[in-house]
């Protein structure tokens, strides 16, 4: 085994330093400013389970940055989350609002449990005990949670409603994205990370960069993690012509070669509680499904998951990151010297915040908008994001723009996509610090 280190921290540092190196401008005392979260709450609560015996569960909410505006970030439900996920991904939150223009920092939240050993009534409890917890933290115009792993419309629907018995006479709706429609929710967001995530990709196959690749339809894609968004993205995928050779979830993973039916995936699912061993289908598991010979491999599940270990043996054409944090600094490398192109956590999985963004905004003026003004909204942030950063990496290709390494006096190399979009978002970050004046 290769000894990559994997913690969240260290990950999201090696990142940002990669990207900060192209900033020349950037104040050192900025850059620690960027670096660290706002606050950590660390809040710890009982909860009476259903046969009576009492659990204290562990929870966070980071806030990372609000230059732009209250903290926004999903709440995550996981038996082996950590404070320092939390942080990066509260982290990543900041930069993948700068990069998409949208007026929030970045936040994230976890409680330590397993959802799949848990009754609904107790993660009913579960949800407004911590929403009390978080009570004077979050709010329509400081901190806004949205859903993430293992947390749903239903989740989102109690928070709202905790946060608005504890402060009535308000309209309370905006303290929280992802709600289902019939509560101040909007049309399309439950779909919009698997949306956003095909505009980001046939944007980005339109550039004509991978040789005979240049759109979705035809192209054979592995999808790795079947919950919201990547169930979404391979509907999607598919509805444009894509044969989904490869699905996933916890449980592992089915094959077809000739393509995979996916009301037949998800009656299986249904019924067996995993999709291995749906009949006429190879089953394997989720490690080679990250080998799979395909064209579009799309992470949508956990972090770390294109690594040292197996970055050599990937043989996608296209890699979309509808997961946080999938590849690793390493595998990133290896990848960019391999010539395989990689669309980043930052702008891949931007869709599910533009469209909690235009939720926000719904509820702030109590209107709900049709599908097709939020999807055609969506997917043009989507194609500006691609534009601006495939811009922003001609520039550096044709040396346009350069950047010198400080410790060789070299000239650095052309980077590759998720730091461009990293230096897009860090530099958007410092100049609006810097234009609101350091208080005091
Ligand atoms: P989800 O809980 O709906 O689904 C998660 C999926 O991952 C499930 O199919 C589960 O079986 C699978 N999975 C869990 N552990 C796995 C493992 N060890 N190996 C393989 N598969 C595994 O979650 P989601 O909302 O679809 O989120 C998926 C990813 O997308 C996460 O990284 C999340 O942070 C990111 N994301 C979600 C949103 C959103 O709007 N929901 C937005 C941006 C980013």
């Amino acid at each position: 085994m290769n000894n990559e280190i994997l913690d969240p921290i260290v990950i999201s540092e090696q990142q940002f330093d990669k990207a900060r190196a192209y900033i020349s401008h950037l104040q050192t005392g900025l850059i620690d400013f960027l670096k660290q979260p706002k606050h950590i709450h660390i809040v710890n609560f009982p909860i009476e389970l259903d046969d009576g015996s009492v659990q204290t569960f562990h929870s966070y909410r980071v806030v990372h940055n609000r230059v732009f505006g209250p903290g926004k970030g999903g709440i995550r439900y996981h038996p082996d989350v950590t404070q320092e996920e939390v942080v990066s991904l509260a982290k990543l939150m900041t930069w993948k609002c700068a990069l998409a223009n949208i007026p929030f920092g970045g936040a994230k939240g976890a409680v330590v449990c397993n959802t799949k050993e848990l009754s609904s009534n107790e993660l009913r409890r579960i949800t407004r005990r911590f929403t009390s917890e978080l009570r004077a933290l979050i709010g329509p115009h400081t901190d806004i949670p949205a859903p993430d792993m293992y947390t749903n419309e239903q989740t989102m629907a109690w928070i709202y409603d905790t946060y608005d018995t504890l402060n009535p006479g308000k309209n309370n709706l905006p303290v929280v994205t992802g709600k289902p429609v019939n509560l101040g929710g909007s049309y399309g967001r439950s779909e919009a990370t698997g949306q956003g995530c095909l505009y980001i990709t046939e944007r980005f196959l339109s550039k004509k960069l991978i040789p005979g690749l240049t759109k979705i339809s035809g192209a054979r894609v592995a999808i790795q993690g079947f919950g919201n968004v990547g169930s979404v993205a391979a509907h999607a995928f598919k509805e444009q012509g894509a044969i989904i050779i490869a699905l996933s979830d916890s449980g592992g993973c089915v094959y077809s070669e000739s393509g995979l039916d996916l009301e037949e995936v998800t009656a299986y699912k249904t019924e067996h509680g995993s999709m291995v061993g749906l009949p006429g289908t190879l089953s394997l598991t989720n490690e080679e499904l990250i080998e799979i010979d395909c064209d579009i491999l799309i992470p949508a599940a956990i972090s770390n998951q294109i690594h040292a270990d197996n970055v050599n043996n990937i043989k996608a054409r296209l890699i979309v990151e509808a997961a946080n944090n999938p590849t690793t600094p390493t595998a990133d490398k290896v990848l960019q010297e391999k010539g395989i192109y990689l669309i980043p956590d930052i702008m891949a999985n931007a869709g599910g915040v533009t469209v909690s963004y235009y939720e926000w905004v719904q509820n702030q003026a109590n209107e709900q908008w049709d599908l097709e003004v939020i999807n055609a909204r969506l997917k043009k942030k989507m194609y500006n994001s691609v534009d601006s950063v495939f811009k922003r990496w001609q520039a550096f290709l044709v040396c346009e723009e350069t950047a010198i390494d400080s410790e060789t006096d070299t000239q650095l190399a052309c980077p590759d996509f998720r730091t461009v979009a990293l230096i897009n978002a860090i530099e958007r970050v410092a100049n609006a610090t810097l234009i609101r004046g350091i208080w005091p």
